[in-house]
């Protein structure tokens, strides 16, 4: 309930008894409020009856920009609000906002990053405004500078949208050999993640010899496609990118032979077609798929997966994949120094010692699977026939995962599927989620859209129904209180024109390898703050 003041008639003897009863009603904890106190004794209702609204959301990654997208849009068109002053800011670790957008979309997909022009104009749209404003404040880790708690009390409103800082395992035997990766952190490092460019000795020492390389990505997503077209597109394919020039210099002309394997069968790969058909169309690379393996995952509840509603994305799929398969069939010879492979109903159960060092991945031993179930649930089950796949390097692309921030209550994270729990992004108190920390880590950037709108409408329907928590309603300090906290704890905060500079000068023209580069991207903090 918003603090709501009688706006007449009292005095102060009937004061004490219908404040004492009032206030305990509102303020469970005893705690008054100064402003709610001062305007009791003075009788001035202006301050209570001025709405004001303050909002973190920690991560500014696409979830968390749609979400103060849609939370804007919303206060703006909805009078019945009577909001008259609202701040959100929107908080990241890093000094540069954008979350995936920067570091996990592939960089040779300038396209999919298009979406920050549209954050950017939100950024400098509401920046200046006084009634309704939205401002970045980067460099801060939330559980580490200010606590979750710390930012529930100052803020009226506070909405998790970091995503997930971890990634699901295998689990199996050999997992922590030297040449073992996850598909996110590899992501990251060749996207220029500040947190990831520590991964740079051991790529390069795993990756001597691009040329005669191979390298074996687990999982059939399209972070798994993303990494196989990155490792082999090499350098003339991706120079004028915005791809660190650090992972150039690793990756050089591209690696060998990439195998991409899937424990399902072809129906089942979570791969969309855009993203498979460009595997196929790499400039020297010969494209690899077998027609036993599309065979074998043509089990009859998988022909009534390709024959059902809204399949048919699954069956252009079916139809590129065996033409590829027929091409390749037919070839007597590779056409090109390097290739990449697709291979299904695999599924790794070893990755196995490299006979001559011990500590480094030989090769990934895998159980040949075949499909078992009905449709829409077949599972890879194991048939003991076992294959041995020679590889420098794995790269585990079998999905990312939420953790929880220090600090946070562990009834509210489902530790299982790394999420926070929530109804339709409302956790409890004054705590919301959006993105991969709410639904899971699924669906493109544009998912993100509705996503944010049902977190930003149970925010809505706790303001209109007053179920605020009582003891904020205009008592948050919103972002000068968390400005004047980080200042007191010695805390150099990067807010949105400061990341300007640095974005500007990751484009200067002395930083670019080639013209055509968007940018080179600062993978060091210091090097970032060092420019403002
Ligand atoms: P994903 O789409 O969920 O794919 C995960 C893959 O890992 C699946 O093939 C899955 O196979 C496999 N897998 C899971 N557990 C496994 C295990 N224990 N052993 C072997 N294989 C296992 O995840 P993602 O590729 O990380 O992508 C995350 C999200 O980002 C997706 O929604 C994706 O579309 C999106 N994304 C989009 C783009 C783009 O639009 N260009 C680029 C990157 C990412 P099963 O089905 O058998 O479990």
């Amino acid at each position: 309930m918003w603090h709501r003041l009688p706006r007449c008639g009292w005095n102060k003897t009937i004061y004490s008894t219908k404040f004492s009863l009032f206030y305990k009603s509102i303020v469970p904890s005893g705690r008054v409020h100064s402003e709610v106190s001062r305007a009791l004794f003075h009788h001035d209702t202006s301050i209570v009856l001025q709405k004001k609204l303050s909002v973190a959301i920690v991560g500014s990654g696409p979830s968390g920009c749609y979400t103060a997208k849609y939370l804007l849009s919303s206060i703006e068109k909805d009078d019945t609000l009577n909001l008259k002053q609202v701040e959100i800011d929107i908080l990241d670790k890093l000094p540069t906002p954008f979350g995936l957008v920067r570091s996990g979309v592939a960089p040779d997909h300038p396209e999919v990053k298009n979406v920050e022009h549209d954050f950017s104009h939100l950024f400098e749209k509401y920046s200046d405004r006084n009634d309704l404003s939205m401002a970045f404040r980067g460099n801060i880790t939330v559980g580490k500078d200010v606590q979750l708690d710390e930012l529930q009390s100052i803020y009226d409103i506070v909405v998790l949208a970091y995503g997930c800082e971890s990634d699901r395992k295998l689990g199996i035997p050999g997992e922590n050999l030297k040449g073992v990766f996850s598909a996110r952190e590899f992501v990251a490092w060749y996207n220029g993640h500040p947190d990831f460019s520590y991964l740079q000795d051991s790529l390069k020492d795993t990756l001597k010899d691009p040329e005669n390389a191979q390298v074996v990505v687990i999982g059939q997503g399209n972070v798994a496609l993303d990494c196989a077209r990155i490792l082999a597109k090499g350098r003339k394919g991706l120079e004028h990118t915005d791809i660190a020039s650090y992972a150039l210099e690793v990756i050089q002309n591209g690696v060998k032979r990439t195998v991409v394997l899937g424990r399902r069968g072809h129906i089942q790969g979570a791969f969309t077609i855009k993203e498979l058909r460009e595997l196929t169309k790499l400039e020297d690379v010969d494209f690899i798929v077998h027609q036993h393996d599309l065979y074998n995952g043509k089990t009859e509840p998988s022909m009534q997966e390709l024959n059902s509603e809204g399949s048919r994305p699954k069956l252009r799929i079916d139809k590129l994949l065996e033409d590829a398969a027929l091409k390749w069939s037919l070839q007597t010879e590779y056409h090109n120094h390097k290739q990449v492979e697709l291979r299904f109903l695999m599924n790794p159960v070893k990755f196995i010692p490299d006979a001559n060092d011990g500590s480094r991945l030989g090769s990934v031993l895998c159980e040949v699977t075949k499909l078992e179930g009905e449709a829409h649930k077949q599972v890879a089950v194991g048939t003991e026939e076992m294959r041995e796949i020679p590889a420098q390097m794995a790269l585990v692309s079998i999905g990312y995962k939420g953790v929880a921030l220090p600090g946070m209550k562990s009834n509210i994270f489902d530790e299982a599927k790394g999420v926070v729990k929530n109804i339709h992004g409302k956790v409890e108190s004054n705590l919301y989620v959006s993105g991969w920390l709410k639904r899971g880590p699924s669906g493109i950037i544009g998912t993100n859209i509705h996503d944010a709108k049902d977190t930003v409408a149970s925010i809505l329907n706790d303001i209109k129904s007053e179920k605020m928590t009582d003891d904020r309603k205009n008592g948050s300090k919103g972002r000068s209180g968390l400005d004047n906290l980080l200042k007191n704890r010695g805390i150099f905060v990067v807010n949105w024109e400061q990341f300007k500079t640095i974005d500007k000068a990751e484009k200067d023209v002395t930083r670019l390898r080639v013209s055509e580069q968007p940018r080179e991207k600062m993978s060091n903090i210091s090097e970032m703050l060092k420019c403002l």
